[in-house]
């Protein structure tokens, strides 16, 4: 059997270290960068070696480029050839109105959550694609369903910016269709993670559930689960798709 080599940004919490974990449980020898935290990193290493599994935990930040490149490096020498990339690290910033706003805040959340992914995924394709020599894999990006919401009164910026990965899932996935790779996003609704903190609310998920048809917040594993399903050979035929995995909002 070929082996399984998954690639995850931002893996030392929330919804990256349950990718992390459950691709692990699955087969995969997973490389996941951390920006800074490397005791959460180095627990997250733990529970899988300690599982039986296989990982390596990288310090870098995706708004650099030659961390970017690091990472890569790491993994291949580690690992091997690559065969999925899951772009998860993402930020957003304090909940406000668009007249707060400035340009600086605008340009961090697009250095990190758009240039960050789509330097991962060149790398990615550069790796993957059968026009380079490579054996084909399997890229999948985390948006959020703020790209089709909108994110009004709270953040559009970061909602502009998660429009902008499907979009770009969806013409990177046209682009290598023909070269073995499969690109796909999962957008999440409201899931329990730290990232809401950053938000300037800790608690939004249980204010916001009521609007959930499901009337509850998603866990980390839930969103895992689509995007192993979507690395997976399973999803053979399912290319520049956006899976919601919202409760059904
Ligand atoms: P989180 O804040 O717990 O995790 C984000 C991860 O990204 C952290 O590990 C963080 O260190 C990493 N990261 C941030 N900036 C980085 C950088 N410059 N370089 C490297 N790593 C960086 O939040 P989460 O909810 O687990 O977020 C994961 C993804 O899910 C993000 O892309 C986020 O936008 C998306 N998302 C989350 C929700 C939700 O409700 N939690 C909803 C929709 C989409």
């Amino acid at each position: 059997m070929e082996a399984k080599i998954m690639l995850i940004t931002g893996g030392s919490r929330g919804i990256g270290s349950a990718i992390a974990e459950l691709a692990a449980a699955e087969g995969y020898a997973v490389c996941f960068s951390y920006k800074s935290n490397r005791e959460a990193a180095d627990a997250v290493v733990e529970r899988i070696v300690g599982n039986g599994g296989q990982a390596l935990a990288v310090q870098a930040d995706v708004a650099v480029e030659d961390d970017i490149l690091r990472l890569f490096e790491a993994s291949d020498r580690r690992f091997g050839p690559l065969t999925v990339l899951v772009n998860n690290a993402g930020i957003l910033e304090k909940q406000m109105r668009v007249e707060q706003m400035d340009a600086a805040r605008m340009q961090r959340i697009f250095t990190t959550n758009v240039v960050g992914s789509f330097l991962c995924a060149r790398e990615a394709v550069r790796r993957m694609s059968t026009a380079h020599g490579g054996k084909g894999g399997a890229i999948v990006n985390i948006s959020s369903i703020a790209a089709r919401a909108g994110g009004p009164g709270e953040y559009v910026d970061y909602a502009a910016s998660k429009g902008a990965i499907d979009t770009l899932t969806v013409g990177l996935a046209k682009e290598v269709a023909t070269e073995g790779i499969r690109v796909n996003g999962v957008r999440p609704g409201v899931i329990y993670t730290d990232i809401h903190a950053s938000g300037g609310e800790p608690g939004r998920v249980d204010r916001v559930k009521v609007n959930v048809p499901m009337q509850r917040g998603g866990q980390p594993q839930e969103i895992a689960e689509a995007v192993l399903w979507l690395a997976s050979g399973k999803a053979s035929y399912v290319t520049g798709t956006l899976i919601d995995v919202t409760g059904g909002r």
